[in-house]
């Protein structure tokens, strides 16, 4: 099939794009390259890069235009990213993805497979997260994800647009990079490979759901060529681990080691995190396959060439 990625130039939408082209399907990629890479893409057979960001809804149409099915990945993404910038945030994530879902529907297209983020529900109130825990965000981006799901779900209902809103848990693996707003496993991986010390905060008893991003892309692959599903499911492992454990893991398979910190909680932290991933296994046929320590194993290798140049 034809298909449209955007935010295709980034971490977890470079890989789903390698996934789609190794299935054979036609790629079009829409990036602003803003927090994507056209490195990420180099040398992949694409059927067009289109450079722009899907505020600017007459670029979004003429990139949709022949396609069956749109992977809609391209956002603002974080909760403190959020809170620094939250007109970005919501023109971005809500506005954009309304103009996606325009172009979508004045095209025709078959589908939608939405990008949203377990940040919508906010403060976790019983584990394992089902698809029917309460939502209460507490970042604008929890509420501008929650937002676009609300959207997508209401377009599937008003125009026979089918779509699937896959809420990422902790995300992470090749072509994750570090930056200020970054999550864990780049962090720790970057100070490692800097030969500097790592800090948990808190105690690291506190534990997260991680899932490989090769486990992600397939989930948007099976949402993406399932016929007649719609609605939003919860993409974790369904396994979580502490932060002391992975601080263990990150340092034996790398085979690196720094000084670790304890520093004071962060503000509005979760304590536990796990996904109950059964509606995903029911209704698409989708199972994690990643092991994690593998794949941690496989993110080493990685930074360990990508994360040259200075200690940022
Ligand atoms: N964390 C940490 N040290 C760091 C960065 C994060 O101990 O340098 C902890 C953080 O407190 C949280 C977990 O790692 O408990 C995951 O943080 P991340 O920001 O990656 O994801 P989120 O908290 O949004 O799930």
């Amino acid at each position: 099939m034809k298909v449209l990625v955007t935010g295709g130039a980034g971490f977890i939408g470079s890989n789903l794009v390698r996934l789609l082209l190794r299935e054979g399907h036609d790629v079009v990629v829409l990036d602003s390259l803003a927090s994507g890479y056209r490195s990420n893409l180099e040398g992949l057979p694409l059927a067009g890069l289109v450079v722009g960001d899907v505020r600017d809804a007459s670029l979004l149409d003429r990139a949709i235009a022949g396609t069956e099915v749109v992977f809609h990945l391209a956002a603002s993404v974080g909760n403190a990213r959020s809170i620094d910038h939250p007109v970005v945030d919501a023109t971005m994530n809500v506005l954009g993805t309304l103009n996606v879902l325009e172009a979508a529907r004045k095209h025709g297209l078959r589908k939608i497979v939405f990008s949203s983020s377990a940040g919508i529900f906010g403060e976790l109130k019983m584990l394992p997260i089902a698809e029917d825990h309460p939502v209460e965000p507490d970042s604008p981006y929890g509420a501008t994800k929650l937002c676009a799901e609300k959207l997508c779900l209401a377009y599937s209902k008003l125009h026979g647009l089918e779509a699937v809103c896959l809420r990422y848990f902790n995300v992470f693996g090749i072509r994750q990079r570090f930056d200020a707003y970054g999550n864990v496993i780049p962090i720790f991986a970057q100070r490692l490979i800097h030969g500097q010390p790592i800090t948990v905060y808190g105690d690291g008893e506190q534990t997260r759901d991680f899932i490989n991003v090769s486990d992600v892309a397939a989930a948007n692959l099976a949402a993406g060529a399932n016929r007649g599903v719609s609605g939003a499911f919860n993409l974790g492992s369904g396994t979580a681990i502490t932060i002391n454990h992975l601080v263990a893991l990150i340092q034996k398979v790398s085979g690196l080691s720094t000084p670790v910190a304890h520093g004071p909680l962060r503000k509005g932290d979760v304590r536990h995190s796990r996904a109950d991933i059964g509606a995903m296994e029911r209704a698409l046929g989708w199972k994690p396959a990643a092991v994690f320590e593998t794949a941690l194993a496989e993110y080493m290798e990685w930074a360990k060439k990508a994360f040259v140049g200075p200690a940022l």
